[in-house]
């Protein structure tokens, strides 16, 4: 069980950070061939905050040209969606005629990644594909086309490896269900 003083949270353990390596690798494996050996390069697009850690270690498992590329948005106060997404980092290149890959830390109504890939869509790219290192299949409130994602978890609110409580648990190495709040 984690605890930080300053915060209320009782979480426990749920996905280790061995468990989250080894599925890293395997997406790298899984995500490669749609991109490489084409000598054309690739824009991975991390999505900040929350997928720092996940793109980090994705893109050192990519054998191929990269260019790194960050974009911010809000959409959540607290723990709840507000539902609007803005943009409130924009890319810094144009991807017209581009490979991408949008990196994504977690998937929850869908409605971020929804508005991420028509946003980038408008952008005119060659090649688009998704992938989410998290999934919650229950709390999807709209359709979304994800080519990879690391794990399907329920429809709890979860921290750690980049995923934040108002600021703080980014940087556990391991991924944690927010047990209480007391
Ligand atoms: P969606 O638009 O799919 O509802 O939400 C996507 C964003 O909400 C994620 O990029 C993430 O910032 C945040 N989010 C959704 N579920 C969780 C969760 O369980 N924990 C944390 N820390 N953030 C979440």
């Amino acid at each position: 069980m984690a605890q930080i003083a300053n915060l209320p949270l009782r979480l426990s353990p749920y996905l280790s950070a061995e468990k989250i390596q080894s599925r890293v690798k395997e997406l790298a494996r899984e995500i490669s061939p749609h991109f490489f050996p084409s000598s054309e390069p690739l824009i991975a697009v991390c999505v900040l905050k929350g997928s720092f850690m996940f793109y980090s270690d994705l893109i050192r498992e990519l054998d191929g040209n990269i260019e790194c590329e960050f974009l911010a948005v809000s959409s959540y106060s607290g723990m709840t969606s507000s539902g609007e997404v803005k943009v409130t980092l924009d890319l810094n290149r144009a991807i017209e005629g581009k490979n991408v890959l949008l990196v994504e830390d977690i998937v929850d109504t869908g409605l971020t990644m929804n508005f991420l890939i028509q946003w980038l869509k408008s952008r005119k790219p060659k090649n688009l594909k998704t992938v989410a290192l998290l999934l919650k299949p229950d709390a999807l409130k709209t359709k979304c086309d994800l080519d990879f994602v690391g794990f399907k978890i329920p429809n709890d609110f979860v921290v750690g490896y980049g995923l934040d409580y108002q600021g703080y648990y980014r940087n556990l190495p391991y991924i944690a269900q927010v047990q209480s709040f007391n």
